[in-house]
């Protein structure tokens, strides 16, 4: 708004100077075309003036003369004059002897036309002066205005000028062609004496006049006009030019021209826009031009100051999706934390350079190790304790699944053991390794390390579970075969009518067959037995070990098969409530008891001590102890391993899974089992309930360490 009023007001400044400037302009022209009509009427009055002195100074005034005096005018360029004429007054009474006197001097053909009575001004001598006729002999005192002209000149005895009129001359012109004209009179005095002779009168066409002169002063660019004030007042125009292009004059100007013994008035009028420097346009180009430009800094401005804020609301919302972008990484990070951190797999990245990036809790665990940021790859085996699956023969750092897929390669599947001081045991780890490409566009390496270890001892196991399987059903089923084929011929022999010697055979025969039979229905019990005690569901309910106990001692005491003096020797000593499976824990003290009795040097009678503690945190400890053959030195750990026999209990029959149903049972109460020797001989095994207990423990109250028998003593 500043910059357009501005604008505006600087348009409006120059306008006005425009305006004085065409003002002054025409103040400059109205005064120099004042000066210039006064110039050229002051010529004409001059010249008038002069050749009145000059022909006054004649002696006696010839036609011949006059003509003489006269003939300088044509050359002077008296534009308008049509004649000029001496006039001489007259009295009416004289116009006969004045007719004759200027016969006499050389106007042959001088006819006086007196108009009226009384006083007349006749011209007497004329000669042309627009190439024309001129006609002496007019009474000048027929018209009012040469009359007064007349008569001020002689009364001023100087040059006057008339009104304006139509020249005597000019009577016999078309109406149209008629100009405004007027004459200017001087008194020619004549001799020494001054002595009045007449007027020279100069006849002026006012147009013819003035035209040439006006457009000169006009310079094409103003309407000129010359007016006379006759004696009536009434303004009467001499001269006219109309010079303006077309459109209204805005600019007028009136100046007074002395003509002779008159004031006339010269009126100019122009066109504003037709004046050199009056109408320029540049007020309206400043004007516009600074509005124009007020208008582009505007939109410029606007432009930028808009275009700053798009740019800061682009920034803004860059920065809101920066915001949002990182949050997103940063959920993702976490997400990506929270995986690596709850899956079981151990995961480990390396850098470009070797290096561990990153590795979750399960690579810990499973490593049994911290990767140390700079532990390079050569250096990966002995920091692990890296093997290959023989458990003894170093792994190659050039075969590390890591360090291939370093190299580019893909890598599935390989077996390693890890062994050092968390894993002292060792466990196996299969390994698959992939290259990446890291945050800073090398390539690094991903590798999956996955605990097969309890894997690999199933599979073991399972390898030796079909071999012992197959034996041990081959066995029977053999014996089974042999004797069934030996019972058929008894049979066939009694037939026969064979002796007594034969069907002992058949019915020591089909004994054997039952036995076998009975050997495999064990096997296969037991087989299912050790599933059972992996994939069953535990049932925990609180149940009292007493009775339990109780239970188990006397069905397994009662046995028929037992031999008289056989009898075992129980000591059960106070036994808590526990938590337990009923079933499981029972099939636990039942295989443990009956090991116990079975495992007695023959004609020994077995004797076995049942005592339980509970424990301060709340578990609940059972120990079975006998004093049986024992277990060889170094094989306590192994009996508990499926199908394994101890070295000297081959006479006692068997299937060597009892002991591993039991340690599956226990270890999925979340307890343990162990054997160890009975000092005096025989076998102690123990085993731990964690949480079983029912009541809060009593502290230091222990079961085994009281001697006081509650319950039976077999006879
Ligand atoms: P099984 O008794 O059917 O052979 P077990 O798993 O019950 O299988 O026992 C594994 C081995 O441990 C037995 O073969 C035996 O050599 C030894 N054993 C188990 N209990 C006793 C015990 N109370 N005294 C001596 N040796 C035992």
């Amino acid at each position: 708004m500043v910059g357009c009023a501005v604008a505006l007001g600087m348009g409006a400044v120059l306008r006005r100077d425009e305006r004085s400037t065409a003002g002054v302009q025409m103040d400059r022209r109205a005064a120099s075309a004042a000066a210039v009509v006064r110039a050229e009427t002051q010529r004409y009055v001059e010249t008038l003036r002069t050749t009145a002195a000059a022909v006054g100074a004649q002696q006696t005034l010839t036609a011949g003369e006059y003509a003489t005096v006269m003939a300088p005018l044509h050359t002077m360029k008296l534009a308008g004059a049509t004649s000029i004429a001496l006039v001489v007054p007259t009295g009416h009474r004289d116009v006969e002897r004045v007719q004759r006197t200027w016969r006499d001097r050389g106007a042959h053909g001088l006819r006086l036309s007196p108009v009226g009575t009384g006083e007349h001004a006749f011209s007497v001598l004329a000669v042309p002066l627009d190439g024309g006729s001129a006609t002496a002999g007019l009474d000048m005192m027929q018209a009012a205005a040469p009359a007064a002209v007349l008569a001020e000149a002689r009364r001023s005895r100087d040059v006057a000028v008339s009104d304006t009129y139509q020249l005597l001359v000019d009577q016999g012109v078309p109406a149209a062609q008629r100009q405004h004209s007027f004459v200017l009179a001087a008194p020619v005095q004549q001799g020494i004496g001054q002595s009045f002779l007449g007027w020279l009168v100069l006849g002026v066409r006012g147009q013819d006049f003035m035209g040439a002169t006006l457009r000169a002063a006009g310079s094409g660019l103003a309407d000129l006009r010359l007016e006379a004030d006759n004696a009536d007042g009434r303004p009467v125009t001499v001269a006219t030019v109309r010079d303006t292009a077309e459109g209204r004059a805005d600019l007028r100007r009136a100046v007074e021209a002395p003509v002779a013994d008159s004031m006339w008035t010269l009126r100019l009028a122009a066109r504003r826009g037709s004046l050199p420097g009056a109408d320029t346009g540049l007020p309206a180009a400043v004007a516009g031009g600074g509005v124009l430009l007020t208008l582009l800094t505007t939109v410029l401005v606007w432009v930028l100051a808009t275009g700053r804020e798009r740019a800061r609301a682009r920034v803004r919302s860059r920065t809101a999706q920066l915001v949002e972008e990182q949050s997103e990484t940063k959920r993702q990070a976490v997400l990506l934390r929270a995986v690596l951190d709850s899956i079981s797999d151990g995961v480990g990245v390396i850098g470009p350079d070797g290096h561990f990036l990153l590795h979750n809790p399960a690579a810990r665990q499973i490593l049994g190790r911290e990767a140390a940021q700079d532990c390079g790859a050569e250096s990966w085996q002995r920091h692990f304790g890296l093997y290959r699956p023989d458990g003894v023969t170093a792994f190659p750092t050039a075969e590390m699944p890591l360090v291939r897929a370093l190299a580019g390669e893909s890598v599935d599947h390989v077996e390693m053991v890890v062994r050092n001081a968390t894993h002292p045991d060792g466990r196996v780890l299969s390994v698959s390794a992939r290259p990446i490409d890291t945050a800073s566009g090398r390539r690094g390496a991903v590798a999956v390390f996955h605990d097969i270890t309890d894997r690999k001892r199933v599979e073991t196991e399972l390898r030796g579970f079909a071999g012992v399987v197959a034996h041990d059903l081959k066995a029977p089923l053999t014996l089974v075969s042999a004797y069934a084929e030996l019972v058929a011929e008894a049979l066939d022999d009694l037939a026969a009518g064979a002796g007594a010697p034969t069907l002992g055979q058949a019915r020591q025969g089909t004994a054997k067959v039952l036995h076998g039979a009975a050997r495999m229905q064990r096997l296969i019990t037991e087989l299912l037995d050790y599933t059972a005690a992996r994939d069953a569901t535990l049932r925990i309910e609180r149940l009292s070990l007493p009775t339990l106990v109780d239970d188990v001692v006397t069905t397994r005491t009662d046995a028929p098969e037992q031999e008289p003096g056989a009898r075992p020797d129980v000591f059960v000593g106070p036994l808590p409530e526990v938590h337990a499976d009923p079933v499981l824990l029972r099939q636990v003290i039942d295989n443990l008891v009956g090991n116990a009795i079975k495992y007695t040097p023959p004609g020994q009678s077995p004797r076995i001590d049942i005592t339980a503690r509970t424990d301060e945190d709340g578990g609940v400890r059972i120990r079975i102890a006998d004093r049986g053959i024992g277990i060889p030195d170094g094989e306590h750990a192994a009996v508990f391993d499926s199908f394994h026999r101890a070295s000297n209990g081959a006479a006692h029959p068997g299937t060597g899974l009892g002991l591993a149903i039991c340690r599956r049972i226990v270890e999925r109460h979340g307890g343990r089992i162990e054997a160890a020797p009975n000092p005096g001989g025989g076998t102690i095994f123990a085993f731990t309930l964690p949480g079983a207990a029912t009541h809060a423990p009593e502290p230091l109250r222990s079961a085994e360490s009281q001697v006081s028998p509650v319950h039976v003593h077999l006879p």
